[in-house]
């Protein structure tokens, strides 16, 4: 794929499904990696599964924002410019709000969103001097769409379209492109941190059934196209939805 090989790329939320995928994808194209998450080993699997890339791991919780400016300074130590972010990092512990997880709320909030807040407060000021980058992050129909069961989720993946929005409007003219990706259900392990039973047993069941679930790989070639694209293209956003989603 054009416009990928030699862009410094930052994956975070790279150990494992949709951020893992992309960091294999990216590395075919040739693009220049760092890729962060909190797993080390998983990082370390990553990185030695993936021979002749240039690639480097730091572990990184994406509710620190030292933690994750580290991973910025990693990126210009190494390559001296960032071209990409992909805010990839996600939880999702759904639960009805009559549950009242209050822990699990917060937890969502910090890293759904903050999350993403903390990766863009990084590489915000990088980019405006190089007057030139690109933002993704992994929203989800979620985004669009309330589901029963799944409010906060909902409420986090709505938030976040609304700073991509803002982010794009308020950067366009330094030509910081932002790319929103949402996808329908995919089955990755994401379904793991999920606490309530019957929610848990229905991502991870019918994420494995065929036109019902994607695969990781099927975003993955949905962010390489967005970071394809030529500079005065912004793709905005690509939702991606298993051909049977309702
Ligand atoms: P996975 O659970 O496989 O991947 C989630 C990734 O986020 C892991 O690499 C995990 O790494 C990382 N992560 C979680 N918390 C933190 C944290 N505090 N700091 C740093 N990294 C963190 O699930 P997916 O691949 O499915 O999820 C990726 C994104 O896609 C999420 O934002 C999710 O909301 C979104 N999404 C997923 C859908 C699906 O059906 N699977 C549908 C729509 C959107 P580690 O635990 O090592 O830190």
């Amino acid at each position: 794929m054009t416009n990928i090989e030699g862009k410094v790329v930052i994956v975070m939320g790279a150990s494992s499904g949709i951020g893992e995928a992309t960091t294999k994808k990216l590395a075919q194209e040739g693009a220049k990696l760092v890729i962060a998450a909190r797993r080390d080993d998983r990082l370390k699997a990553l990185v030695e599964s993936i021979p002749n890339a240039e690639i480097s791991y730091a572990v990184a919780d994406v509710t620190n924002k030292e933690e994750v400016q580290a991973v910025v300074d990693l990126a210009m130590e190494k390559y001296g410019r960032v071209d990409v972010l992909y805010n990839n990092a996600g939880i999702m512990p759904t639960a009805p709000l009559s549950v009242t997880r209050f822990d699990e709320w917060r937890q969502m909030l910090d890293i759904n969103i903050m999350g993403v807040l903390n990766g863009i407060a990084a590489v915000l000021p990088i980019m405006k001097k190089q007057q030139s980058g690109q933002i993704i992050a992994t929203d989800s129909i979620a985004g669009h769409v309330v589901y029963p069961g799944s409010a906060v989720y909902c409420g986090t993946k709505f938030a976040v379209r609304a700073i991509m929005e803002g982010l794009r409007q308020e950067e366009r003219e330094n030509n910081i492109r932002s790319t929103i990706i949402s996808p329908g259900l995919v089955d990755t392990e994401l379904y793991t941190t999920i606490n309530e039973p019957e929610n848990r047993e229905w991502v991870k069941n019918n994420a494995k059934i065929e036109g019902l679930g994607l695969k990781s790989s099927d975003i993955a070639d949905a962010v390489a196209y967005a970071i394809s694209t030529h500079e005065t293209v912004a793709v905005s956003e690509i939702m991606i939805r298993p051909t049977k989603q309702v």
